[in-house]
């Protein structure tokens, strides 16, 4: 890091908590949540205008950055939001009790399985689609799989190591991915019995054999 963005951090009206970047994920996903920690504060109800014009003003993110920050964010539960309006606005909520309990390093305990499908329900859909369809797309046998529904019958767990994969989605460290048991390009198929729970670094581990 260099000595002037040391000092702008420092000195800037926004302090970047390390520690939300460890609950975040990420760097980007801790000035995220500071922004909210610090904007969100002045307001009576705590709910930030954040549309990407929003963000973009106040931030600088790029688009790319506004998109995963919020999806890794809501997917460990520490944001809320809400669209109001035509054309709508995105306005979003801190979840300080999942904060604090992700900075006292107690979600792992507090999680449960049921918990996280819940969670994670939306996103859990979306990826169950995108993963249909991909392997649709490459002509390979493929059945609609809930991942919801193979997260509940592994509950939770990560079928490559066998440690609980309740963290969140995402594509790194101890997130949660889901792993074709037979890879689709060693002749498996896109069906319930040949998907399983895996951690992101359990898979890519996996991959590079
Ligand atoms: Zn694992």
């Amino acid at each position: 890091m260099t000595l002037k963005l040391y000092e702008w951090m420092m000195q800037g009206s926004m302090p970047v908590y390390t520690s939300l970047s460890k609950i975040g994920g990420g760097i980007i996903e801790g000035i995220y949540l500071s922004h909210l920690l610090d904007q969100g504060d002045k307001l009576e109800d705590g709910w930030l205008r954040t549309s990407y014009e929003d963000i973009y003003d106040a931030l600088r993110f790029t688009k790319s950055e506004y998109r995963s920050a919020r999806q890794k964010l809501l997917s460990r539960n520490l944001i809320t939001e809400k669209r109001i309006g035509i054309p709508c606005r995105i306005y979003t909520q801190l979840n300080r009790e999942q904060c604090n309990l992700h900075l006292a390093g107690e979600h792992k305990h507090t999680n449960t399985v049921a918990d996280f499908v819940r969670i994670n329900a939306a996103l859990l859909n979306s990826l169950s689609r995108a993963g249909w369809k991909r392997a649709k797309s490459m002509g390979i046998h493929a059945d609609y799989v809930s991942y919801a529904d193979v997260f509940l019958r592994d509950k939770g767990v990560c079928g490559l190591c066998g440690a609980s994969a309740l963290h969140s989605i995402g594509q790194r460290g101890d997130d949660t991915q889901f792993d074709h048991v037979i890879p689709l390009s060693t002749g498996g198929l896109h069906t319930l019995d040949n998907i399983q729970v895996s951690h992101a670094v359990c898979n890519l581990r996996k991959g590079a054999h």
